[in-house]
């Protein structure tokens, strides 16, 4: 038992909150990192060390952590109007507001929005308008939902399942109906002599092939992230998007862009669907959507699904779904701020003007005999440790390497986060060359320790 009698933050984080999705043997020897505040791409704990976060918070922090425009327009809103739902017909002027905004940055030239508090929500929603639409139309056998093993989709009971990793199981998920074609990771899921090409005419046709196998008429929806985040920072391989949407379309399936990290700049894009040259029938987003201020989701419709959804709704005159909070008004002021912020004040154009120096570092690191592969897009990259360079040979997990290199690397005052047996980092948009040679000088100390030790 902990010593209750102490009054530390880290022995009274321990006493009354859970950990999610926390190393507990790191907790045990460490304790929590309790935070006060943050200053840019910096956070400080309650010791007064300094952090440069690596990893924007989780992915969303783009615009720091002490963006004041942000902070006022939620300030603003507050003093307006605090707060209200988006049912009954009613909504704030600010939802609709963001509404137009969404639409008109999406890929689509028409479409409808719909809010909820989190990207998990979001994937949620999306299946039961699925469902609810295909039911509609008398395809009530079109429940299916495909993705991609190592997907990350969320941790609701649909989004988890949607998720292709094996924690999953400790739940009994995923749930009947969803399925997982392989990881599009080329480097680790390639065969010997496969070109990438080659490897990209083998996903197509497995999924051509599960399509077949269950029967189209069962199929409801694909989804994918045009670069897989959680699932540690993996891009497509060459013309995946291109070889994958033609077979959907066959089969009349819809394609939808879980956008939830790739959305509002980290690509270099708006939408890494962009970055990768399709369009989807829709896209999932939050994360960036409020810049980390505020919990949003939202579901963007394009044409043909709207009308689809619009007219499943008018035959039962509602569409029976929405959160408390769906479209809050301080949510949907934010929101519109933080687009502004990340589209029109510099923060897109930093990130591609930092990519090439981001890129450049990654692949010095490279050079290290223990790392196997370094990827990315964008301003999010991942470097994969690996025993043996030759033949990809994984660190034996019980090395726990990546733990190990993340937990030197906050020693020495940065944040980063072990992935598997990766590093991944996911610096905000207000990173600056200082910040990056900040990041890679210490995180490279941080490998050449724990590989010293380990090798
Ligand atoms: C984070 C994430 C989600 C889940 O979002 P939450 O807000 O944590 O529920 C869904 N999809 C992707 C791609 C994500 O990265």
């Amino acid at each position: 038992m902990k010593d209750q009698s102490s009054n530390s933050w880290e022995a009274r984080a321990d006493a009354h909150s859970f950990y999610g999705f926390t190393d507990l043997p790191t907790i045990e020897s460490r304790g929590a990192t309790v935070l006060t505040h943050g200053e840019g791409p910096y956070v400080f704990d309650v010791h007064g060390r300094k952090f440069l976060d690596a990893n924007s918070g989780l992915w969303n922090m783009v615009a720091g952590f002490d963006h004041a425009g942000i902070a006022q327009a939620a300030k603003d809103q507050y003093d307006r109007f605090p707060g209200y739902h988006a049912f009954f017909g009613r909504m704030s002027d600010q939802t609709v507001m963001l509404s137009e905004k969404l639409v008109e940055v999406s890929p689509f030239d028409t479409g409808k929005v719909f809010y909820t508090n989190s990207g998990s929500e979001a994937n949620d929603t999306m299946v039961k308008m699925l469902w609810f639409l295909h039911g509609s139309e008398g395809n009530t056998e079109r429940r299916k939902i495909i993705t991609r093993k190592n997907a990350y989709h969320g941790v609701t009971a649909v989004s988890a399942s949607m998720t292709g990793k094996p924690y999953n199981a400790v739940f009994g998920l995923p749930l009947p109906g969803f399925l997982h074609l392989t990881c599009p990771h080329y480097w680790r899921e390639g065969r010997p002599g496969e070109t990438e090409a080659q490897f990209t005419v083998r996903l197509a046709k497995e999924l051509e092939d599960m399509i077949l196998d269950e029967g189209s008429e069962t199929i409801g929806g694909f989804f994918a992230e045009p670069v897989l985040g959680a699932g540690g920072v993996i891009p497509p391989p060459a013309g995946y998007f291109q070889a994958i949407q033609p077979v959907l379309q066959k089969y009349d399936i819809p394609l939808i862009s879980d956008e939830v990290i790739c959305g509002f700049g980290r690509t270099g894009y708006t939408w890494g669907c962009e970055a990768y040259n399709f369009i989807p029938d829709a896209i999932i987003s939050s994360k960036n959507l409020t810049a980390g201020y505020f919990p949003m989701g939202a579901v963007i419709l394009g044409p043909e699904l709207t009308n689809r959804l619009q007219a499943a709704s008018e035959a039962i005159e509602e569409f029976p779904h929405g959160f408390t909070a769906s479209g809050h008004p301080v949510g949907s002021a934010i929101a519109l701020k933080a687009i502004d912020v990340i589209m029109n004040e510099g923060l897109a154009d930093n990130v591609r003007k930092l990519t090439p120096y981001f890129e450049n570092h990654m692949q010095r690191l490279l050079e290290h005999p223990n790392i196997g592969e370094a990827r990315g897009k964008g301003l999010m990259g991942a470097l994969e440790a690996v025993q043996d360079k030759s033949n990809k040979m994984p660190f034996a997990s019980n090395l726990s390497v990546s733990e190990r290199i993340a937990n030197t690397c906050t020693d020495h005052g940065l944040i980063c986060r072990p992935l598997g047996q990766s590093i991944v980092l996911c610096p905000s948009f207000v990173f600056t060359e200082n910040h990056i040679d900040e990041m890679f000088e210490k995180l490279e100390a941080a490998l050449k320790q724990v590989f010293a030790e380990v090798a």
